[in-house]
């Protein structure tokens, strides 16, 4: 499963963060999952509960928000919202465009435990 291996890296990057902090642990972690990044949302958050088992990191709070698509069509200038996995322009159909939001895939914000401070990263 893809998004195990993805869930996997994200831990790691948690971990770094974690001990950078001198923590003992992490509240919650906010992600920013575009609809065009290729990963589930559903996936990734059932990857996640079987990825912290047994961890540092198994009552952290996984907070996925997902990134709607916006592109920027270079046909008609027009910036749509497409609602499929594909990036295309609703208004024409071109396929010439530019991603504007929905490639996403990142942290936003964690919440380290021992001192409850909102780190941005
Ligand atoms: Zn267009």
């Amino acid at each position: 499963m893809h998004e195990l291996s993805i869930a996997q890296s994200i831990i790691e990057r948690v971990e770094a963060i974690r001990a950078e902090h001198e923590a003992s642990g992490i509240a919650s972690v906010q992600l920013q999952v575009g609809t065009l990044s290729g990963v589930d949302p559903y996936a990734l958050e059932l990857a996640f509960s079987v990825a912290v088992e047994r961890t540092l990191y198994a009552d952290t709070r996984w907070d996925i928000e997902s990134v709607v698509a916006r592109v920027k069509c270079r046909t008609c200038g027009r910036t749509t919202a497409p609602d499929g996995p594909f990036p295309i322009c609703m208004n024409c159909d071109s396929t010439d465009i530019a991603i504007v939001t929905g490639r996403e895939l990142m942290i936003d914000t964690i919440e380290v435990k021992q001192d409850e401070e909102k780190n941005h990263v």
